[in-house]
């Protein structure tokens, strides 16, 4: 009797979990066969990855099983979110950011605060060091998936990751392809080896931490080390997308979109993080087109995600019922507190960071609306998150102006997003995306102007930050009052409303809209005092024509967003 304890027990006679000596020769050939060729995955040898063990495309519920089994703290929420930590880095790391400098590209990219340049040398450097951590994994996982909607335009994304977290994150935020498009995938366009857990080495020429963000758009490959927060993959894909759009006359943008059920026309919300893209465009009377990243083609609009990545701070069921409805099943829960007893999240501790996510595949709002894909905007709206309370809630720009403020891109951070940033801070993120441009503002900015033009449509700019004084002082605007201004503007509303022209930064301020306290409408009204709302705009009107100015010429920027 050979006892045999864990073999493959469906093409195998068993007795009593016994194997018969004197079973046929065969089958003891058949079973050594069968040890040899233990299962092997996916085959990533073409990218230098000699793991055997590769799962592609796994469905959510196996890369629960791995994350539970291989991944100590990782757990399942009472909701049945997957409960992930990104361990140090709970938020993106733009300083350590880095594009590859080559004859290629280096005409097109926009040098600076946003693209530090790196030479050919370190980032094979980089991404070797990435492959040789990849190779000492037992496993790995491959997501190979889409970015982009429209079939036109779409890119072949390949993600290998050690975290089943990373795998099942990128599954929800790409766009997922049928079964018959994986068997026929091919090659990527695009690949992103996440070697995050392991760090970059600080003495390799200029890195400046352990942290490293490398792309190179001549290899078509992101290299990511020393960071496992999930989203330096997402904006890593949209970096590229960033990149090759405009050539092909696309506009891309961080933006979320909406669309009208009935005409299918259009509108995109612009805005940097904690603005209320994600917050805005989860609205029941509007179909979801996506949340973050959008292209504006000859053809309409499309979206360049499959999922969401929404804010979990403070989420509450009454104020967002979608969102909080879609972080079930299938979904990443990141960098949450729960309690042990229930599992249950709890939405409000900011212990771990103020950045908590949760990110959904797009299917999982109520309103989302397949292919993601649109006609174009009527509206373009500009959110901005002013820390100052000076902006007016809502302003229609005229072009000169919607060009103006689309490149200044003025905002606060709001706490969370970016490593370091712990209460707002003005800053100006051209085209309210900075950290993922790649070509100069004005390139974006022009591609804009033409569309606008082109398809007539009408441009504001909603402030969702302070209203009666700035941060400290004043409150936040409520989110139902801004609410209430998109509404406005998606139902023509605000196209005829009266409007009041400031002198200090020249807006036409909307004095009238449904559902919002006239008082709040202009702010210097809505301040204690009107001598420092004077005083306050205006320095922040200089700021704005001093930033202006900076990029125009080319020379250093003010407070640049990073
Ligand atoms: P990111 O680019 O990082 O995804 P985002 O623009 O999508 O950022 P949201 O996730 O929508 O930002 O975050 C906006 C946050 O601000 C939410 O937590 C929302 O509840 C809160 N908030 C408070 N007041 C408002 C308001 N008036 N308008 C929009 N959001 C508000
Ligand atoms: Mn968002």
């Amino acid at each position: 009797m050979i006892s045999l304890t864990a073999v493959d027990d469906r093409n195998l006679l068993w007795h009593d979990g016994e194997l018969d000596a004197e079973a046929p020769r065969s089958m003891f050939l058949r079973l050594s066969q069968r040890i040899v060729m233990m299962p092997s995955g996916f085959d990533l040898t073409a990218h230098g990855i000699h793991v055997r063990n590769v799962l592609r495309n796994p469905a959510p519920s196996r890369l629960y099983e791995e994350a539970i089994r291989h991944e100590s703290g990782t757990t399942i929420a009472d909701s049945g979110a997957l409960i992930a930590y990104s361990g140090q880095k709970t938020g993106r790391s733009p300083k350590d950011k880095r594009v590859v400098r080559h004859e290629a590209s280096e005409k097109n990219v926009w040098w600076g605060p946003v693209n530090f340049p790196l030479d050919e040398l370190t980032f094979m450097i980089n991404r070797e060091r990435a492959k040789d951590y990849l190779n000492t994994r037992e496993r790995l996982y491959v997501i190979d998936a889409y970015a982009g909607w429209d079939p036109k335009y779409r890119l072949k994304v390949r993600v290998i990751c050690s975290r089943p977290y990373h795998a099942l994150f990128m599954h929800n935020m790409l766009i997922r392809p049928s079964d018959a498009e994986l068997a026929t995938f091919g090659e990527p366009d695009f690949v992103v080896y996440n070697a995050g857990q392991f760090p970059a080495n600080r003495y390799t020429t200029g890195m400046t931490s352990g942290t490293s963000v490398d792309v190179s758009f001549e290899l078509g490959e992101l290299v990511i080390l020393g960071t496992e927060y999930a989203g330096e993959m997402k904006k890593g894909v949209f970096t590229i997308m960033n990149y090759l759009m405009p050539t092909k006359g696309v506009l891309s943008m961080h933006c979320s979109a909406t669309a009208d059920p009935v005409t299918g026309r259009s509108s995109v919300l612009f805005g940097l993080s904690g603005t209320g893209k994600t917050t805005l465009s989860a609205d029941p009377k509007r179909k979801l087109i996506g949340d973050d990243e959008h292209c504006w083609s000859n053809d309409g609009i499309f979206n360049v995600e499959g999922g969401c990545y929404a804010k979990a701070i403070y989420l509450s069921r009454e104020r967002e019922p979608e969102i909080f409805e879609a972080l079930r099943f299938g979904a990443v829960l990141e960098n949450v507190v729960y309690d042990d007893a229930h599992h249950h999240v709890d939405f409000n501790d900011a212990t771990i960071t103020q950045n908590t996510r949760g990110a959904y595949p797009i299917e999982h709002m109520p309103n989302a609306h397949l292919p993601c894909m649109a006609g174009h905007p009527t509206d373009v709206i500009f959110l901005t998150c002013d820390a100052f309370g000076v902006l007016p809630p809502v302003s229609r720009l005229t072009p000169e102006q919607a060009m103006f403020h689309f490149v200044n891109g003025y905002t606060a951070k709001v706490a969370g997003t970016e490593m370091g940033v712990n209460e707002p801070q003005a800053t100006f993120s051209p085209c309210f995306g900075g950290p993922f441009l790649v070509w100069h503002p004005n390139k974006y900015a022009e591609l804009l102007a033409e569309k606008v033009r082109e398809h007539r449509a009408n441009v504001w700019l909603v402030n969702t930050g302070w209203s009666g004084g700035a941060y400290g002082v004043g409150q936040r605007m409520k989110l139902p009052y801004t609410r209430a201004i998109v509404d406005a503007i998606h139902s023509g509303t605000l196209k005829d409303a009266p409007t009041h022209t400031e002198p200090i930064f020249g807006l036409s301020i909307v004095s009238r809209c449904p559902c919002v306290p006239d008082e709040m409408l202009i702010p210097r009204n809505a301040w204690a005092s009107p001598d420092a709302y004077d005083a306050t705009a205006t320095k922040l009107a200089e700021s704005f024509q001093r930033n202006y100015d900076a990029l125009q010429s080319g020379g250093p920027l003010g407070a640049m967003d990073g």
